[in-house]
């Protein structure tokens, strides 16, 4: 475990030791989503449905990012 401070504008800076591991680079883009027990789950972003959160069968239709699933269920709603 390591433990950090936020900077002043609450930012964090990913230990170099952890970013070669994962192979993060700075400038990169991360998703950070909250979970129920008040932690916080950083990963390199990819695209998600922006409906139900899947990284799964995500497909890009305009501006939107949404998953098989949730494009079935919009197609029959419609
Ligand atoms: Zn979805």
């Amino acid at each position: 475990m390591t433990s950090k401070k936020l900077t002043s504008s609450a930012g964090l800076t990913i230990p170099k030791d952890l970013r070669l591991r994962l192979g993060w680079k700075p400038g990169m883009s991360v998703d950070i989503d909250p979970t129920s027990d008040g932690a916080l789950i950083i990963r390199a972003h990819s695209p998600r449905c922006r409906f139900c959160g899947s990284y799964e069968n995500v497909h890009k239709y305009k501006d939107i990012t949404i998953c098989t699933e949730c494009a079935k269920e919009m197609k029959e709603a419609i």
